[in-house]
């Protein structure tokens, strides 16, 4: 039992699990203390438990679903192709019917090249940069995370930061030496960093919102600082768009900020719940990719068939359907807004920050701009607050330095319910 919550065979699986697999899980965020729900089945805006539990689901596969679980336009699309093959080493057309519409939406992105995942997408992506420009040096943010490979574990959000290790062991100093850490919104340190190294940065690389310390929203200039920067000094900006892509708009955070990157990064929204992921950017660059240039990228499941045409469905739903960000937005309004009002009417020393379809609420008094405010918040409240919200059928992800999602699964029961439970947990979190 977890609370009121029976989970009993959550339990016997996590202790099986933790005898064949490193924490008992595929993924270090997914552990948390007692023992994480183990899943039977996912169905719409929920996930059920193999106890018979059942959660709204805020995680949404940390943000790769903006359809909810198991979308019937994308799932009846997958169904439809298996019988014909799922891997050729070979080209197809639906490759070349993706890159199309990824740059209908993205028009920084004159060529595009399909991946696995958002670690390989950032990781292709900074190997080209560093290719073309030939110079060593990437600056990147800290707590931004770009997935796990080494250029980019260092001072790295989400589980890196959970776990309280940002800079991974196994990470050659020699590796690390060439990734600037500069702080987020912060235009002087920014501006500094890059001119000392001006002649060896090869690209400034960044979530354009924070999305893996908490949610941490860009200030305007300071993106535009970046363009400017990068332009001035020849260095590429990359905006890692595996999260904000699709979800601030069809067109990511270039379109809501009017900002172009040179080079891009997709996945999660991308496949809707299928592993795939993107890099793109202007042709001049893009074209140093073998087998056209000298700079090597490869992969045998790249632009699979069951992957690209689950992505396929994905972007055509979302070109065919741009309400739906409207509809988002209000799904989570209807959220933040009476929490908002709680907060600020019972003066809790709670932060929340929100944009679009995405809120986290932070346990700290302080107003969350930068790494290090979201890192005054208190780690123990959080926990119970994680804790409090799963007893009720909440599911928002485990830790103080992740993002709640919505989707257009959520229904207005769903927000509605899950606003007065969270009301409710804060209630006897600041009383008891
Ligand atoms: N970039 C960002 C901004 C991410 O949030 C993540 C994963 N949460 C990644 C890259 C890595 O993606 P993946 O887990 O698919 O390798």
């Amino acid at each position: 039992m977890l609370g009121g919550l029976k989970m009993e065979k959550s339990r016997e699986l996590y202790e099986r699990a933790k005898k064949i697999i490193p924490g008992g899980v595929n993924s270090p965020v997914r552990a948390f203390q007692p023992y994480p729900f183990f899943v039977s089945k996912g169905q719409g805006s929920k996930l059920i438990d193999i106890d018979g539990n059942e959660y709204i689901d805020y995680v949404m596969g940390y943000g790769a679903l903006l359809y909810g679980h198991s979308p019937k336009f994308i799932i009846e699309r997958v169904k439809n192709i298996l019988d014909n093959g799922t891997l050729y080493g070979a080209p197809t057309e639906i490759e070349i019917l993706l890159a199309e519409k990824i740059r209908s939406l993205y028009p920084s992105i004159e060529m595009v090249r399909l991946a696995n995942s958002g670690t390989e997408a950032t990781m292709h992506a900074i190997r080209l940069a560093r290719g073309y420009t030939n110079r060593r040096k990437i600056m990147k943010f800290a707590g931004c995370f770009h997935g796990s490979h080494d250029t980019v574990l260092v001072k790295a959000g989400s589980g890196a930061l959970t776990f309280g290790i940002p800079s991974s062991l196994g990470v050659l100093e020699d590796t690390a030496k060439h990734t600037l850490v500069s702080k987020f919104n912060d235009i002087e340190l920014t501006e500094k960093l890059a001119r000392e190294y001006a002649n060896d940065l090869a690209a400034i690389i960044l979530e354009p919102v924070m999305a893996n310390t908490g949610l941490i929203l860009p200030d305007i200039e300071f993106l535009k600082t970046l363009r400017e920067l990068t332009d001035d000094i020849g260095a590429l900006l990359i905006f890692d768009e595996i999260v904000t892509g699709f979800r601030l708009a069809p067109g990511g955070a270039q379109e809501y900020f009017k900002i172009q990157a040179d080079l891009t990064t997709l996945g999660k929204i991308l496949g809707g719940g299928f592993p795939i992921s993107a890099f793109g950017g202007k042709s001049e660059i893009m074209k140093n990719l073998a087998p056209e240039g000298k700079v090597y990228q490869a992969g045998t499941y790249s632009g699979n068939t069951i992957s690209t045409t689950a992505a396929l469905a994905s972007i055509e739903y979302i070109i065919n359907n741009k309400q739906i960000y409207q509809q988002l937005r209000q799904t989570t309004q209807k959220i933040v807004n009476p929490l908002t009002e709680f907060i600020q009417e019972k003066q809790l020393p709670l932060t929340i920050n929100t944009l679009e379809s995405m809120f986290q609420i932070f346990f700290t008094h302080k107003p969350v701009k930068t790494y290090d405010d979201a890192l005054t918040s208190d780690i123990t409240l959080f926990t119970k607050y994680h804790r409090k919200l799963l007893q009720s059928g909440i599911f928002v992800p485990p830790s103080q330095f992740e993002t709640c999602f919505t989707s257009t699964a959520h229904t207005i029961e769903d927000v509605e319910k899950t606003a007065r439970t969270i009301i409710k947990a804060l209630e006897e979190i600041f009383t008891k």
